[in-house]
């Protein structure tokens, strides 16, 4: 049965996604999102091409997240920076950058096994250029080169990084990996401009689902806000982000689940030369020196994470749903950061302990300032595991399907298992791997009328426009 009147509720990244495919397949598709523009949810940097960012996480998962990742980029290329991510192990943590190099080979093979098998996942550049190693002594002979304005190759991008690290304060090697970032206001502009240029898919921005129902064999849907009044549809799509479970509770449906929130930081370096790489300095997470990480936007704006419970982390940030509930309870600060936005004093002194953060290992970044809002949001995480990266999608109930993504890559094999559970296994369009995401209405998207938007978005949420400007395109 080909149930053809589909409802998504949440416009961010699991929800256009899931309204590219469904759009470009034909069906009528109704993208419900609460807020004015699309994909304005929690943020997101990096693309997790092979999850080197997460030491505690098995091969699995970082097999899946390279996989899904290198899925990710060929769909919305223009939303990825393709710049590289150093890894750096502090002399004071007890890992050794030797522990992480095994699944960094398996990775690479993996990597080189993708692209054999079909030559179009070559996306992060060649298979054997996945890592590449820095011995102390070649990034002392890199800190006496010149930063080149375009770097090229591994030792190019290394040069800045070798002009400000404090070399006592990190073991070595250092481990430079592909694994690239992603632009969300790129991604925002993009998927906003592609789906509006689908005839039927509707877009009801600033309109808040308040009720779902069963009717029949599908589901009513009632709407609050620039759109007012109710929705019939075939299919559902619960794409609400850290609300699933609201809708999962207004459908009676009982599922157990975590909500987390985060918070990165604006800064800006006015100092900083060139293009940087997105630069890691690992760390046991929730203690005082958890993971920094470094990630360089046009104009010497730079977003930080540190993860700990001053800077990212918040000692009551991971809540989990009460028994007989769907909806983990966050508490009232959080929300009120959500919905109406941070007092001054608390961005001002977090944005200021990231700094000092990351100025442990990079001491003239001491210099940075308070560059903008945080970049934060509460996020889903299915079950009981919040060390969980990969997650995609669950149907509890027939034509209703929610999705919970962890990390962004997921979108790609959850919107894929979308459509099988809404063509029960028959689509054709499912076993044409090949063409399935080849979406004409991405490919049509102008740079320029792109770019325009995306500063628009950075600008409207309150972040420098720049910020909505690619770093390094392909
Ligand atoms: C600080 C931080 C950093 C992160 N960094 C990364 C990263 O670098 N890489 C990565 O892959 N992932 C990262 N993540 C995770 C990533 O942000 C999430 O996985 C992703 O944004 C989830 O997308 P989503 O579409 O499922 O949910 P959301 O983006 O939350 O979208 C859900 C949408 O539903 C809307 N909505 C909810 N309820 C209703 C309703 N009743 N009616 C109408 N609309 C509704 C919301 O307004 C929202 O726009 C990070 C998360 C945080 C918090």
């Amino acid at each position: 049965m080909r149930r053809d009147r589909i409802v998504i509720v949440g416009g961010g990244v699991a929800g256009v996604s899931a309204a590219l495919l469904l759009g470009k397949l034909g069906r009528e598709v109704t993208l419900i999102e609460r807020q004015p523009t699309l994909v304005a949810g929690p943020p997101f940097c990096h693309l997790h091409a092979g999850g080197n960012l997460y030491r505690e996480i098995d091969d699995d998962q970082c097999l899946k997240l390279l996989r899904q990742s290198i899925d990710f980029a060929r769909l919305y290329p223009f939303a990825i920076d393709r710049r590289p991510t150093v890894i750096a192990v502090p002399t004071e943590d007890s890992g050794k950058p030797e522990q992480l190099l095994r699944r960094l080979e398996l990775l690479r093979g993996a990597y080189a096994r993708m692209v054999a098998e079909d030559p179009g996942r070559k996306v992060l550049g060649e298979p054997e250029g996945y890592f590449r190693l820095f011995e102390r002594e070649e990034i002392e002979n890199l800190a006496r080169c010149e930063a080149v304005e375009r770097p090229r190759n591994a030792r190019e991008w290394m040069i800045p990084l070798a002009h400000h690290l404090d070399l006592e304060r990190v073991q070595y090697p250092l481990i430079l990996v592909q694994e690239y970032g992603i632009n969300l206001f790129r991604l925002a502009a993009g998927a906003g401009l592609a789906l509006e240029a689908m005839p039927n898919v509707k877009i009801r921005r600033e309109t808040k689902v308040v009720d779902v129902r069963r009717e029949g064999t599908g589901f009513r849907v009632e709407c609050e806000g620039a759109f007012d009044g109710a929705i019939e549809c075939d299919y559902l799509i619960n794409a609400a982000g850290f609300r699933t479970g609201e809708i999962d509770e207004m459908l009676g449906v009982k599922e157990r689940r975590m909500v987390e929130f985060k918070a990165a930081y604006t800064s800006h370096w006015a100092k900083r030369e060139t293009l940087w790489p997105e630069v890691i300095f690992h760390g046991e997470r929730g203690t005082p020196r958890g993971m920094g990480q470094f990630t360089p936007y046009p104009g010497g704006y730079v977003q930080l994470h540190g993860m700990t419970q001053e800077i990212t982390l918040y000692p009551d940030g991971l809540v989990e749903s009460a028994p007989q509930t769907s909806q983990p309870r966050l508490p009232d600060h959080f929300l009120e950061k959500i919905e109406r936005g941070w007092p001054k004093e608390e961005r001002d002194a977090r944005t200021r302990r990231a700094i000092a953060h990351l100025a442990r290992f990079l001491p003239d970044f001491s210099e940075a300032t308070v560059g903008g809002p945080p970049l934060f949001g509460a996020q889903q995480i299915p079950g009981e595991d919040p060390t969980l990266r990969v997650a995609e999608v669950a149907f509890p109930l027939p034509g209703y399907a929610r999705c919970e993504i962890v990390k962004v890559s997921s979108v790609t094999d959850m919107a894929r298992e979308i459509l099988r559970d809404l063509d029960q296994g028959e689509s054709s369009e499912i076993r044409d791997e090949a063409t399935l995401w080849q979406i004409p209405q991405l490919g049509d998207v102008k740079e320029e009328e792109l770019s325009e938007r995306a500063r628009r978005i950075a600008a409207s949420r309150g972040y420098p426009a720049m910020m909505g400007d690619r770093c390094v395109g392909t």
